[in-house]
């Protein structure tokens, strides 16, 4: 294969066949292909996309690239996944795991770490002392046999192709193309043999589809990917304009989701986990609707049963469950409202970027997260402020690192003297 003559083509616009799509990942994971080569052809396929048959190619690829697993068969259960497309301040998998595995649904999934601005469910775990992200694939099916939870990394035989491109990716801006979303995340689940799946589709300004038509598209990629291969897949689309929650930042959103799962939390992350977890329910073989999965899942938090399962989960995978055991940063300092009136909007990409700046995400692959760093909130879109009050708190490894924070979350905080117009959390959703 001359992989130079796939880049020309691609950058003119042409097609990719199966066997060329499937060549370039083999010769990509074995590092016959190098880094420089696969970036130009990944920029190519930002530029001019992929079409149906190539992204049902290069997904079919990605799967085939490792092993796979029927987790579904193995447990002769429904196994049910959830998978967000990448957001600021998600921590949705964290709080829905456990409450979904104490109502007695089986949730085995694999999860990412932190991808362009986002935040990634892996580098939130490892935040927790002793917590193992590397589970074997048998582990990962005993752990969730035994304990109804488990949430591993991609093991290095399951699509080790998404792997390496999705590092690859964060790193060279090549992210925001939905066929390269679409087959990064249904190779990945359908690899590990979910039966149904909800797919969070971030819209907004802090995602990586910034309009709802987009959201849509990319919503309905992966719909079919899901549906073709025998799945039972809802979207819903979710306003990503701001962050989810108050925090964000490694350590910070566990915290936060362990309030989720007690039942607090704020508003907005505890409406999408339960949201979420209804219609986990409602698809998994309790045979119960999404309204009954709603009610059951708020018990689960109310009772102590979701914290329970919570602290098995992470005592399961080594870790310690404890919130005094998270990592806390050195310095806090709040960011005062340079005015008062209303916040008009809290630019997620911003909060992102300031977080970055404290060491919470990556600049180069492999680059190691500060996880005890990063941003809160306390003021959302919509809340009235006075000046001197504080907007927002940042979580420092030192003085040094304040500064730049805060101009990029002073810049997040649009002041005006009226209040927005509301904008609606779950903006649609698609079965
Ligand atoms: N999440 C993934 O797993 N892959 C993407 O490409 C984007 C979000």
């Amino acid at each position: 294969m001359n992989l130079v003559e796939l880049i020309e083509r691609k950058k003119a616009g042409g097609e990719l066949s199966a066997a060329e799509l499937e060549a370039f990942l083999a010769g990509y994971v074995s590092e016959e292909i190098p880094d420089y080569q696969a970036s130009a052809l990944l920029m190519a396929i930002c530029f001019r996309g992929l079409n149906a048959a190539e992204t049902h190619a290069l997904t079919d690829a990605m799967v085939r690239s490792g092993e796979t697993v029927d987790l579904a068969a193995r447990l002769g259960r429904r196994v049910v996944d959830k998978h967000s497309t990448g957001g600021v301040g998600d921590k949705i998998t964290i709080a829905v795991g456990p409450v979904v595995a104490a109502c007695g649904v089986p949730f085995g999934k694999m999860s990412g770490r932190g991808l362009g601005h986002t935040g990634g469910t892996l580098d939130k775990l490892e935040s927790i002392p002793g917590f193992r992200v590397e589970l074997t694939t048998d582990e990962l099916v005993e752990q969730t046999r035994a304990i109804g939870i488990a949430v591993a990394g991609q093991s290095a035989n399951l699509v080790p192709a998404d792997k390496k491109l999705y590092a690859l990716r964060d790193v060279t801006a090549t992210v925001d193309e939905v066929s390269l979303i679409a087959a990064s995340i249904m190779s990945k689940k359908i690899a590990a043999g979910a039966s149904a799946l909800v797919l969070d589709v971030k819209v907004g300004e802090g995602a990586f589809m910034r309009t709802v038509e987009d959201a849509r598209e990319l919503a309905g990629v992966m719909r079919e990917l899901g549906v073709r291969a025998g799945m039972d897949v809802v979207c819903v689309l979710s306003d990503m304009g701001q962050p989810l929650g108050c925090a964000v930042g490694n350590a910070l959103e566990v915290r936060e989701a362990v309030e989720t799962i007690c039942g607090g939390g704020p508003p907005d992350l505890r409406e999408l986990v339960l949201d979420a977890c209804g219609q986990l329910l409602a698809l998994s073989d309790l045979g119960v609707d999404e309204a009954e999965g709603r009610r059951r899942a708020e018990a689960a938090m109310a009772d102590g049963s979701a914290l329970s399962k919570y602290g098995e989960w992470i005592r399961a995978q080594g870790g310690d469950p404890e919130l005094d055991a998270l990592p806390v940063a050195p310095v806090i300092v709040a960011l005062h409202a340079p005015r008062a009136g209303f916040v008009h909007e809290l630019k997620a990409r911003e909060v992102a970027f300031a977080a970055l700046e404290l060491g919470a995400g990556r600049h180069r692959a492999g680059d190691p997260v500060d996880h005890a760093v990063g941003v809160v909130c306390h003021k959302k879109r919509g809340d009235a402020v006075e000046a001197g009050e504080p907007l927002a708190e940042i979580h420092a490894r030192d003085e040094g690192a304040v500064d730049a924070a805060r101009a990029a979350l002073l810049a997040a905080y649009e002041l005006r003297n009226t209040a927005p117009e509301p904008r609606p959390l779950v903006l649609d959703v698609i079965r």
